[in-house]
């Protein structure tokens, strides 16, 4: 077994485990962005997002909304970024499908993505793509 998370919910190396149940499992991120940065991954073994069965992904979600709460009761903040890397060129590091729930403050010093409109046109042109792709 090469995957460090399937490590961690084996317990063959250690974990900050907060939260546990048949198919999830939470613990704290080893590199915090805030005291509280707290991972939530399936106990089954899937690479990514979309290679995880939809039943299974909405189950993360209910989770995340949980451990959100106490985490945010523990940290006694109120703002929390939602993050999910997927693939490498999103910086996707460990191949097990995980969901960041990262406590933030007002003047942090973390920023989020910065946007730029489409030039005219384009974005009606993505949008016929997306929904030609479903
Ligand atoms: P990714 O970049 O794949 O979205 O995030 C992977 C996260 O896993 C990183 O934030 C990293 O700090 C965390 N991480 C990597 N290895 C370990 C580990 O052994 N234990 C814990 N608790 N977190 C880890
Ligand atoms: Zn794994």
């Amino acid at each position: 077994m090469d995957c460090v998370f399937c490590k961690i919910i084996a317990g063959q190396i250690p974990a900050a485990k907060v939260y546990e149940d048949d198919r999830a499992v939470a613990f704290l991120d080893i590199n915090p962005i805030n005291p509280g940065h707290t991972l939530v991954v399936p106990k089954a073994h899937y690479a990514d997002l979309l290679s995880t069965p939809p039943d299974l992904a909405a189950h993360l979600m209910t989770v995340v909304q949980r451990v959100a709460a106490a985490v945010r009761a523990a940290v006694g903040g109120q703002d929390f970024n939602l993050g999910l890397n997927h693939g490498a060129g999103a910086g996707q590091s460990v191949g097990h499908v995980h969901l960041h729930i990262m406590p933030r403050r007002p003047g942090d010093g973390h920023t989020l993505f910065g946007g730029k409109p489409y030039p005219a046109g384009e974005m009606e042109k993505i949008a016929q793509k997306i929904k030609a792709a479903f």
